[in-house]
């Protein structure tokens, strides 16, 4: 497997000096599993993505399978500037949750209505088919793709493939259950056992990856003052790779609000946590244009 970070932010692009180490793009990764091409959301970040998939394929026919974690903008909100999308040649395949009442397909459609952009989703030109998630692990060539639904507002997805015997994990948007649900007032114990259940959950859904994209955009003093937005602070995405004794962590989605600095900060704090638990995790802050081989 091989992966590629096209967008590493979390909220808003923010593109400018102060973010060209770690990126300005939004959420987007594109997974090569062999010959088939996954790519984990369309924030800004698969825009230049998909001038490269034009490139290496120019005339050929390609089959692009594009998993959304949820329909935030930041991680839609590039897919009407994914050119491939305009081939004849290419079958797209986009896989999420339904929306809060809708189906994914309309979710998709309402942000190509005419008040929004010029190119509606139903006259683009590649065969275009979208499913739903099931509930169950399937397969993409040798591929097994599973999901699993993280503590985000909206419907929101992680998602877990294993290929040629390593494991990838892309699970953004998510915070830990135990911080959220201890806060239910006279019913706090009950709210933080069910809570602590419903990240054992979690724990499992990511145990033994050797990749993990997890996101962490919150700084441990600034998490208090953000409780309940559906974000991890880094101490939490750390502790639960350790737990979950994955291989790798990338830490991903980084806050608008964050410069390179504030990032690599970030990522200094993850080293001094992993140090004191005498843990041999690794871990980096994602950058935009990094590739990394499994
Ligand atoms: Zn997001
Ligand atoms: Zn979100």
């Amino acid at each position: 497997m091989r992966v590629k970070f096209w967008g590493t932010r979390g909220s808003i692009a923010t593109p400018g000096a102060a973010t060209v180490t770690y990126g300005g793009n939004t959420s987007c990764v594109e997974l090569r599993c062999g010959s088939d091409i996954l790519i984990f959301d369309a924030g800004t970040g698969i825009r230049p993505l998909g001038l490269e998939l034009m490139a290496e394929f120019a005339k050929e026919p390609v089959t692009v399978h594009l998993f959304i974690s949820h329909t935030h903008w930041d991680h839609i909100q590039g897919f009407p500037f994914f050119t491939p999308a305009y081939s004849p040649l290419t079958t797209l395949h986009v896989y999420g949750s339904a929306g809060q009442g809708l189906p994914l397909e309309k979710v998709l459609r309402g942000q190509m209505q005419g008040d929004y952009f010029p190119v509606a989703l139903g006259d683009i030109e590649a065969t275009l088919h979208v499913h739903e998630f099931k509930g169950k692990p399937f397969a993409i060539g040798d591929a097994t793709v599973d999901a699993m639904y993280l503590n985000h507002p909206g419907m929101t997805l992680g998602y877990r493939v294993e290929h040629g015997g390593k494991s990838f994990v892309y699970a953004t948007d998510n915070e830990p259950y135990r911080h959220t649900l201890k806060h239910l007032g006279h019913r706090a114990e009950i709210g933080g056992n069910f809570g602590r259940d419903l990240d054992r959950e979690f724990v499992k859904f990511i145990a033994g990856a050797d990749f993990y994209i997890g996101e962490a955009q919150y700084t441990d003093a600034e998490y208090p003052a953000r409780l309940g937005w559906g974000h991890s602070s880094i101490s939490a995405t750390v502790a639960v790779a350790i737990e979950a004794q994955v291989g790798t962590l990338a830490f991903f989605h980084h806050d608008p609000l964050h410069d390179d600095k504030a990032v690599a900060a970030m990522a200094d704090t993850a080293h001094d946590l992993i140090k004191a638990r005498g843990a041999t995790l690794e871990c980096f802050a994602a950058r935009e244009g990094q590739v990394v081989e499994l």
